[in-house]
């Protein structure tokens, strides 16, 4: 019988997800040779036999492929045959760099059930993973996704490992991060002064007593530090607010299982499914009343802010603890999370009694992403681990590199018809968030080897971004804020041609020098006109004003009512002010002193909150719009 040969250019995500081994089984079951390796857009292969098995492949390859593999793109040509005999899997083909990246991937059910079983050379190994689960952006230095470019590369493997590695039947068969007790990373315990206890393996015990007995626990997990302490002391999370200069803003929480966390609050069969997906996010959820937690988690707050254990590590923590714990970013107020041992020791010294960390490095930081189910479908409220940096597909004639605004900032890469989007990436207000944002900036250039000649950064002459951007010395497009936000929805859902977006947003440098906020664009990707937008009113003091929704609701009245309207008026905001306070802000607001015009939606919700005495000073971004809304709710 007359052999044919195929050759398939793959792209997609199909890196680090057993996806060749997976090829190898089927190319053998089907009795057709070849090889198949990663390329640095995904992976090639070349496949020899009969038509019929031929065929059986391309059938197969779609509906049989691994779990969280992803074909974007397949090519197939017929090249002619070479009269082998075997299939194997080769070494990675250099070339562009295209391949999508993985992002993490909690702990799977196989590799859970050799962490808790004593017979298991891996029983109760912190650091075990697979081809289908396991760090992989988090740890990735550049691609091919191999492990030379992990930061397991300093890690040799033993023999029982490189067996399993090598082995194409087996489910760790090149498994980058594979490890085992004998060759992996292990873990170390510090107290307060630094002090290691003698054994290795008191590590665990150590850092689950320091909880037990109240104490503050930084951890290092998958993309950074944690802060853990026990969600149902009050005085230990008193201390951690206290310490991490935050005094209201909610706590997420890990439970040690779902049938624990369905005692706390209530959760959807949509929400469950989020719960114990590979992504593993923060999910918000309504909370039950006897909750049994510490009202300091989320004072005031019907939510709770939930996750279950996503890494190994984390399962064996939490089994032993047994209870809920607070597990939020380690990091000071507005600082990024913490990533490295020795930063961890000074930045995270006040703050925590005791510390767990690992010698696997992180190679980037990388939060834990929180969405929330609403009207039955998801929302993102923060991408970031499970997530980032998949890409979304969006029509791109040359590289882009775009830098995003100022808050909750991300940045992305345009290449190849795809945008990279980063790991969450936080507010650009301090010399650390800076830091991490141009890292995250350098190394999503230097996976993909690309150096953008254009770059795209916010319209808004004065964010650090901008700067940023402008110290790069390559052509600049400065993007309208509010044009970017509509852009993007448009990218996610697919739109093309002329939209009407709708983008409510807090501020936005708009063409004509003034904020923008609540805004109504016909848009298409390059352009925009504004159709119509909420009308703007004076917030007295500025960036004080988006503190304090006082202030906001007296701009407001200051705009409706007038400066002779304001005098007369004797509602219960005038309480919210001392005399004096209410003599100097009227006069900053008749001399249009300090006070930028905003049409801020959020800004609305401020005003209303203050204006029925609900929150007149917030603790932290978004608390009065989120009481206004819990409120409603009643
Ligand atoms: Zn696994
Ligand atoms: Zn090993």
């Amino acid at each position: 019988m007359e052999a044919s040969r195929l050759r398939l250019e793959i792209g997609g995500l199909v890196q680090g997800v057993g996806f060749r081994p997976f090829v190898y089984r089927l190319a053998r079951e089907l009795g057709l040779a070849g090889w198949v390796c990663n390329s640095a857009a995904g992976a090639s292969l070349e496949l020899e036999g009969s038509d019929a098995a031929l065929e059986g492949f391309l059938l197969r390859l779609p509906r049989e492929k691994p779990p969280h593999a992803e074909i974007a793109h397949l090519e197939v040509r017929k090249i002619p045959a070479r009269g082998e005999g075997a299939f194997e899997i080769r070494p990675s083909l250099a070339g562009e760099k295209t391949a999508a990246i993985l992002p993490d991937l909690a702990v799977c059910g196989s590799c859970l059930s050799e962490l808790f079983d004593p017979a298991d050379r891996r029983y109760r190994y912190p650091f075990l993973n697979c081809t289908r689960c396991g760090p992989r952006f988090s740890i990735l230095e550049a691609l091919p996704y191999d492990r030379a470019n992990t930061t397991m590369s300093g890690f040799a493997m033993c023999e029982a490992c490189r067996a399993e590695y090598e082995d194409p039947r087996d489910r760790r068969f090149h498994a980058q991060p594979i490890a085992c007790p004998q060759c992996g990373p292990r873990l170390e315990y510090w107290d307060a002064e630094g002090r290691a206890p003698a054994a290795l393996e008191e590590a665990l015990p150590c850092a689950v007593r320091a909880v037990r007995e109240g104490k503050i626990l930084a951890l290092k997990g998958l993309g950074g530090f944690h802060l853990i302490a026990d969600a149902r002391n009050d005085a230990a999370l008193a201390r951690l607010r206290r310490r991490k200069a935050r005094e209201e803003k909610p706590f997420a929480l890990m439970f040690p299982s779902l049938a624990a966390l369905r005692e706390a609050a209530e959760v959807s069969e949509l929400e469950a499914r989020w719960l114990q997906s590979a992504e593993a996010p923060i999910v918000l959820l309504r909370r039950r009343a006897a909750a049994g937690l510490s009202t300091a988690v989320a004072p005031g707050n019907p939510y709770l802010g939930a996750m279950l254990p996503y890494t190994p590590l984390h399962h064996l923590l939490m089994a032993d603890w047994g209870f809920p714990v607070v597990a939020t970013s380690g990091n000071r107020a507005e600082e990024p999370i913490c990533t490295r041992e020795s930063e961890a020791w000074e930045r995270l010294g006040g703050i925590a009694d005791a510390f767990l960390v690992h010698d696997r490095p992180i190679a980037r930081p990388v939060d834990d992403s929180i969405l929330r189910v609403m009207a039955g479908r998801e929302m993102m409220l923060r991408r970031s681990r499970g997530f980032a940096p998949l890409p979304v597909a969006v029509p791109i004639s040359r590289p882009v590199l775009a830098l995003g605004a100022h808050l909750k900032d991300t940045v992305a890469l345009g290449v190849s018809n795809r945008v990279y989007v980063s790991q969450h990436l936080g507010d650009l207000q301090t010399p650390q968030a800076m830091a991490a944002f141009a890292e995250a900036a350098e190394r999503l250039q230097a996976c993909y080897e690309t150096r953008p000649e254009s770059v795209a950064c916010d319209l808004h002459p004065d964010y650090a971004s901008t700067h940023f951007a402008e110290s790069l010395g390559r052509p600049l497009r400065r993007v309208q804020h509010h044009h970017a936000h509509v852009v993007a929805c448009m990218a996610e859902q697919g739109l093309e041609g002329r939209v009407l977006g709708v983008a409510w947003d807090g501020l936005g440098y708009g063409p004509d020098g003034t904020l923008w906020g609540g805004e109504f664009l016909l848009a298409t990707r390059a352009a925009f006109e504004r159709a119509g937008y909420f009308l703007p009113f004076p917030l007295p003091g500025g960036e004080r004003a988006l503190r304090e929704p006082r202030r906001v609701a007296l701009g407001m009245l200051h705009e409706a009512l007038g400066p002779a309207g304001l005098s007369d008026f004797k509602g219960p905001l005038r309480a919210a002010f001392s005399p004096a306070e209410w003599r100097l802000l009227r006069e900053m607001l008749e001399k249009g002193l300090q006070c930028p015009r905003s049409s801020g939606v959020g800004r609305l919700f401020d005003a209303v909150a203050a204006l029925i005495g609900l929150r007149r000073v917030q603790k932290f971004e978004g608390q009065a719009a989120m009481e206004l809304e819990f409120l409603c709710e009643e």
